[in-house]
């Protein structure tokens, strides 16, 4: 890993080590702008939480998502970017070069930056949540519904996310329970019809998950019914989903960008760029529909082909 050097100015910098950053590295670095990642804080995103990615194109019989992210990352590192265990604490973007402070206290000036920085799913908090997950706990039903075929599992949540996860889960699964904390869901009146339409799924209303059981994987929760506090072992869950919404990286950067009322950093459409010319954002930073590695890449693409282009047409006095 080598370090900035704070009075250079960097050609790009991009923000986040996951699917997105990560391709942005490799077509910059491939068009020879020498790329600086700064990684984050937990460097690969969120597929290095995963376990098995199956959807992700090229690999026959699929691939573990920390794997994945290591391969990116050896093919990214084959053209010479460079790479910091760092991550953007406050920035000023107002002109350029842009200006960016890090959590290790480095100061990194650049004319380019690729904003990356992903979303991250949030979690309920369970004692045993975040040991389980890989193994029964999942935030991810696009990645991870496949392992659960003929079993009965658990979604929590009310909104379109958790409705939209528990449909597709019954793909697989024998029976979804879907768990809501309250007694209305939030959902849209068309994922509402797309729930109770559905004899897979059965609703558990004013409920809660206390803990998540199980040594290696998940052999079952334990459910709090919130009318009475009545706790209960379901030991014929073998996977719960998390669907309550995620929680963009966003926010050194949302004193300078466009973001929607979540945080989502709003670009121009169809494009990488932002309000600020030389400021790109890419992967789950800005899209909170499609969320997935295959997308996150593709948008990467983008953000350093549109960088590059924004750098040649500085050049040439455009
Ligand atoms: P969301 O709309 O914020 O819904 C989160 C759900 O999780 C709510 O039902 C909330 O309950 C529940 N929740 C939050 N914290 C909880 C906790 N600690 N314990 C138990 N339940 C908890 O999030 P989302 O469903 O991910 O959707 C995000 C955005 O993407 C929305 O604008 C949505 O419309 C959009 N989206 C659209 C589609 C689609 O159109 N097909 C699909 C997915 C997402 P409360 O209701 O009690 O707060």
């Amino acid at each position: 890993m080598s370090s900035p050097d704070s009075d250079a100015v960097e050609n790009v910098v991009i923000c986040g080590s996951g699917p997105a950053g990560l391709t942005a590295a490799l077509y910059a670095a491939r068009a020879n702008l020498k790329p600086l990642v700064l990684e984050g804080m937990q460097p690969g995103g969120q597929l290095t939480i995963t376990t098995e990615v199956e959807n992700y194109p090229g690999f026959v019989d699929g691939i573990q998502g920390p794997e994945l992210m290591d391969v990116m990352k050896r093919q990214v590192e084959r053209f010479g970017t460079r790479f910091a265990f760092d991550m953007v604490q406050s920035c000023e973007l107002d002109k350029g070069p842009f200006v960016l402070h890090t959590e290790n206290g480095q100061t990194i000036r650049t004319k380019t930056l690729i904003i990356a920085t992903g979303a991250t799913a949030k979690y309920l908090g369970l004692p045993n949540e975040l040991r389980l997950q890989g193994h029964g706990v999942s935030a991810c039903a696009t990645c991870d519904g496949f392992f659960f075929r003929g079993v009965e599992i658990a979604v929590v949540g009310g909104g379109d996310s958790a409705a939209e996860e528990a449909a597709f889960l019954t793909r697989f699964a024998d029976k979804v329970h879907l768990i809501i904390r309250r007694d209305v869901l939030r959902a849209s009146k068309i994922m509402q019809k797309r729930v109770f339409d559905n004899p897979k799924i059965v609703i558990h209303w004013n409920t809660e998950v206390a803990d998540v059981l199980g040594e290696k994987e998940v052999e079952g929760i334990r459910v709090r019914d919130r009318t009475n506090g009545e706790e209960t072992d379901w030991n014929h869950i073998k996977g719960l989903f998390l669907a309550i919404g995620h929680k963009p990286n966003s926010e050194p950067f949302v004193k300078w960008l466009k973001a929607d009322s979540v945080g989502y950093l709003v670009g121009e459409p169809g494009t990488s760029k932002t309000e600020i010319p030389g400021v790109f954002v890419a992967g789950d930073i800005q899209d909170s529909v499609y969320r997935q590695a295959v997308t996150a890449a593709g948008s990467g693409c983008m953000a350093a082909i549109d960088a590059e282009r924004y750098l040649e047409a500085v050049e040439a006095g455009d």
